[in-house]
Order: structure tokens, then C-alpha cells, then sequence
């Protein structure tokens, strides 16, 4: 085995360390400073990025979800950059103009049981978006995608290839919550459909993760379940699909954690091109 070898395997025995270790218990990093420190830059080494919210994010430390506070990254990772290396061009049409189309939507039913529309969030240039099936309660209230637990095992995910959640954007097929979170009309899926095609086509990222059985299946265009298709790339105009399983599905069958790392390694390596 060469040098490069036994750094590749180090590297990845490191990365699915850290992997089982942070979605265990959604907390920080188990592993220690100094350990395999030749295995790539520092995978929370101080970069800023902007929102779309407009905020900047620097990430030399990281936040405990569950205490509140702030610990120093205490690990290392390969990094996936989080500029394009190639030129990209999205459809020039604005988010915020798309949310603004948006407006107090009625164009389905689920409009009289919403408080708020969850369009989603992230880097607007994003190389990496994320798409789920609706939001839950924790997202209706907040107007966020993605925050309650799920969300937050969504963010370790995102730790685990090297990259913040601020780098990616996060949006859900539907953009209300359906009562009792039951699963998405095909009614609802239709009319709402066009602001997520906008969002992609605005974003153009170069990878889309599909989350669970909808958001695999709306980006597929395919009613394969999802435990077929997951691990298998496709394609949405042209941009490549990993599909995989929810993090929700992950909270209550925490040994398809494995499944979703060889998912997400083979997005981290397509990113590292
Ligand atoms: S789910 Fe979509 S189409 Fe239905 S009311 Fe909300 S924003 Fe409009």
C-alpha cells in the first residue's frame, strides 16, 4: 500500500468515526485534536460565507445544539471548497424574487392551516442543496426549514462531509406544513412544484440530495422506493441526484445511519472534483 493509500484509508476511517460518533448523540465531535492531523486542512478552519438571510458565519468554533455553547473544532477533515471550480450559471432569476411571487400563497389547501411558508434557506450560490419532503411543526412556527431534530441530524450530516450548514441550501418540496405532518397530496405537489423548480434553477447546484421517499421522488421523477433508489445518482436537468433517506427516518431507524455515510461520501467526493 503507498503512502497516498494509507492516507486515503486513514482519512476515511476518521471521517466515519467522527460520522457515527456526531449522529449517536447529536452532539459535538468525539474525536480528538492531533489525530490523524496529515488527513487535509481543518474542516471548520475559519471560512465565512453569506446567506441568503445576508448573515456571515464564521466557523472557528462550533455550538453544542443541546447546551448553547461554544467548543473549538477538534477535528480535522477533508474540506469540499465551498467556490465552484467551474462556472456555473443559474436561470439570473432572484430567490428573493421567488419568495416574493410566493407571497401568501393559496394555491392549495394547505394554505388555511399553515402560520407561516417555509421557502427555505442557505447559500444562494449553494454547490450543495438539500431537498425534503414539508415542514414539521417546529419548521411551520419558525418559518425555517429543517430545525427541529431532524434538522439538526440534517446539520451533523453536513459536518460529517466538511462542509456548513450555512455552504448548502435546504428547501422542502412542499412549503406548508400538512396537517398532523400526514404525507403530501398530489394536488399539493403540483401546485406547488414551480417555486422549487425556480429555486433550483436559480441556485444551480451542482449536487441535490433527495431526502426521503418525496423529495427523491420529485427530483427522480419516479415512484421507486426509496430504498431502491438511495445510493444510486440520477439526474435533474442535467444536475446529479443522490437520493437517500431522511433524517426523520434516521432518528427512528438509527442503523440506516451507514447507508446515508456512503450516500453522502459519494456527494462529498463529487463536490471535491
Ligand atoms: S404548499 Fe405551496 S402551493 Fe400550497 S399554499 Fe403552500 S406555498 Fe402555496
Amino acid at each position: 500500500m503507498t503512502s497516498d493509500e494509507r492516507g486515503e484509508l486513514a482519512a476515511d476511517l476518521l471521517e466515519r468515526a467522527r460520522y457515527f460518533s456526531t449522529l449517536t448523540d447529536l452532539g459535538l465531535p468525539l474525536v480528538e485534536a492531533g489525530i490523524a492531523t496529515d488527513v487535509g486542512p481543518a474542516g471548520r478552519s475559519g471560512t465565512s460565507t453569506s446567506t441568503s438571510t445576508g448573515t456571515s458565519t464564521n466557523t472557528n468554533t462550533s455550538t453544542n445544539e443541546r447546551t448553547g455553547t461554544e467548543a473549538p473544532a477538534r477535528y480535522s477533515t477533508r474540506k469540499v471548497p465551498v467556490a465552484s471550480p467551474i462556472e456555473r450559471s443559474g436561470s439570473g432569476e432572484t430567490l428573493e424574487a421567488i419568495r416574493a411571487d410566493i407571497g401568501d400563497c393559496q394555491r392549495c389547501a394547505l394554505a388555511a392551516g399553515r402560520k407561516t411558508i417555509v421557502f427555505g434557506q442557505g447559500n444562494p450560490k449553494a454547490r450543495l442543496m438539500f431537498v425534503g419532503e414539508a415542514p414539521g411543526a417546529d419548521e411551520d412556527e419558525q418559518g425555517l426549514a429543517f430545525v427541529g431534530k431532524a434538522g439538526q441530524l440534517l446539520t451533523k450530516i453536513i459536518e460529517a462531509i466538511g462542509m456548513k450548514r450555512e455552504d448548502v441550501f435546504i428547501a422542502n418540496v412542499l412549503k406548508c406544513r400538512p396537517p398532523g405532518n400526514r404525507n403530501p397530496e398530489p394536488e399539493e405537489i403540483i401546485q406547488c412544484q414551480p417555486f422549487l423548480e425556480r429555486q433550483i434553477d436559480s441556485i444551480h447546484p451542482e449536487v441535490l440530495v433527495g431526502l426521503g421517499k418525496f423529495g427523491a421522488h420529485w427530483l427522480l421523477k419516479t415512484a421507486e422506493p426509496i430504498t431502491r433508489l438511495r445510493g444510486r445518482l440520477g439526474a435533474y436537468k442535467g444536475i446529479k441526484v443522490m437520493p437517500t433517506y431522511h433524517p426523520a427516518y434516521l432518528l427512528r431507524n438509527p442503523g440506516a445511519k451507514k447507508e446515508v455515510w456512503e450516500d453522502m461520501k459519494v456527494v462529498r467526493d463529487l463536490l471535491a472534483r
